[in-house]
């Protein structure tokens, strides 16, 4: 590989990061870490209206706290910009877009078009009405110096229009092999500076791209339809054209287009419900790509040494939010006890300020807990699923207190007899060991289930059918708020009849 790798992400700070742009950084940044490339950021701010300084951190802190790092751009080790091709912002740049807007002109390449808005408006209608897709219908595209003169004296400022040749143009995709698109399919020659003096994204992208020597543009499926007008671009400014990657379409599940509104597509969402970095890298590094073994469980420095882009798949990819629970599993399994601990706390502690438990616990607590829950965390959120009945009042229900196989008057005679044996240990033997045995000794003398008494004391002091081994969560709430919460669903029994 040439050593001169240079790849970019250059996301438009109009909504927060989206999945979709974290893969596209991801791909970008393995394969350039893999090949010992150069990866690089730009901001495409030129959409003035929808872009947003708060959309701006939240792409940039999303991608910094998923650990991809890039060498040039704004926000690079903690400075507000770094790279031999500043400023990496499109509004800083316009300078260089007008500049190259004048070598078309001057070439023939691009001319003023004076159509007016409601000329064009009447002309996609037109088409419309012949089943025709839209396109312009060149009304400027030959307009003599007089013609012309005359539209200015008017007072109207001509956007700037790109001469689309005719032909195919055609590319050699990393990831999609052989493409060629017939120029007649692109719409005619298109706007590329408003005549407001707006430089637009199909401009302003091939522009940078050849400014900042991008060698490679990986990029989402979405922009096959964009590459000739890029490739027309590059050829008609002089520039050396970039090889094209196109990344596979993340899919729902159901093999439907994902969208912002049906679908959860911000990076943000999915760290505020307890996804952790490891397992969101993993999962969308093999969002259209695998290492071709039964491996799943990767961290990102492994994902450096196995990326290659030529194993992209060309298929839709799926995101299959249960897959990334079970991923996220994995890794909770991995972290270290002091880590993973840090991680959970401003979880618990946003539970408890949301009421969902009534009090945080501390670190130690935690810690204690960890050998309970560690297995059966899906995400760090999980952490009040599992165990929040530590942290919070029980109240009894008494329908739901009842086993299947058992009724009102069972249930409550069974957990009486629970609360003498267990209120017959002192806190020096409430031990896990300690507590079971005496309990299956009671369920036998009385002929009943093991299971259907564990039940009713499970649900009596969680509240829940689901827990973590019941003798472990005895032990977790200790003796006073076992014996407690036993006395109070004994009585709600009892006054329910
Ligand atoms: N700003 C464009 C976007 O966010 C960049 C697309 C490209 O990579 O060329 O879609």
């Amino acid at each position: 590989m040439p050593p001169d790798i240079r790849v970019r992400i250059a996301p438009s700070p109009t909504g927060p990061l989206h999945i979709g742009t974290a893969r596209t950084a991801l791909f970008n940044y393995l394969f350039a870490r893999h090949v010992g490339g150069t990866f690089l950021l730009r901001l495409e701010d030129t959409d003035v209206a929808r872009s947003t300084a708060a959309f701006e951190r939240d792409i940039l802190d999303g991608l910094h706290w998923l650990g991809i790092t890039w060498d040039e751009g704004p926000g690079v080790a903690g400075l507000e910009e770094a790279g031999p091709y500043a400023p990496y912002r499109q509004m800083l740049r316009l300078d260089s877009y007008a500049a190259a807007a004048e070598r078309l002109l001057a070439d023939d390449a691009a001319y003023r078009c004076y159509c007016t808005p409601e000329q064009l408006e009447a002309d996609r209608r037109e088409r419309e009405a012949a089943k025709l897709p839209p396109a312009y219908n060149g009304r400027c595209a030959n307009l003599t110096p007089d013609e012309r003169a005359a539209r200015e004296a008017e007072g109207r400022s001509g956007a700037l229009r790109f001469r689309v040749r005719k032909g195919v143009v055609g590319w050699n995709d990393m990831v999609r092999d052989r493409v060629e698109i017939d120029t007649a399919n692109l719409g005619g020659d298109f706007v590329i500076v408003r005549a407001d003096g707006t430089p637009l994204y199909h401009f302003t992208v091939v522009v940078d791209d050849a400014a900042m020597r991008v060698s490679h543009v990986i990029r989402g499926e979405d922009h096959v339809s964009n590459t000739p007008k890029h490739i027309l671009l590059f050829e008609a400014l002089g520039y050396e054209v970039p090889v094209f990657a196109h990344l596979p379409l993340i899919l729902n599940p159901d093999g439907s287009k994902m969208s912002k509104r049906k679908s959860q597509t911000a990076v943000a969402d999915y760290i505020a419900q307890g996804f952790t970095r490891e397992a969101l890298v993993n999962y969308f590094a093999f969002l259209g790509w695998s290492p071709g073994t039964e491996e799943d469980v990767m961290d990102l420095a492994t994902l450096e040494q196995r990326f290659e882009l030529d194993k992209v798949q060309k298929g839709g990819a799926r995101f299959d939010r249960e897959r990334l629970e079970w991923l996220n599993g994995q890794w909770i399994r991995r972290l270290g006890d002091d880590d993973l601990v840090a991680r959970l706390l401003p979880f618990t502690e946003a539970a408890a300020a949301a009421g969902v438990i009534e009090r945080a616990p501390v670190e130690d607590e935690l810690t204690a807990l960890l050998p309970l829950v560690r297995e059966r965390l899906s995400t760090l959120a999980s952490i009040t699923d599992v165990v929040g009945f530590l942290w919070r009042d029980v109240r009894p229900d008494p329908a739901a207190l009842v086993p299947k196989r058992w009724d009102r008057a069972t249930t409550a005679e069974g957990l009486a007899a629970a609360r003498d044996a267990l209120g017959a240990h002192d806190p020096v033997t409430w031990e896990a060991d300690e507590l079971e045995p005496p309990l299956r000794a009671l369920a036998e003398a009385r002929g009943w289930k093991a299971g259907d008494l564990f039940m009713a004391i499970r649900m009596a002091v969680t509240g829940q059918a689901a827990t973590p081994p019941l003798f472990d969560v005895l032990v977790a709430l200790g003796r006073e708020r076992t014996l407690s919460r036993l006395d109070a669903a004994i009585g709600a029994l009892r006054a329910a009849g």
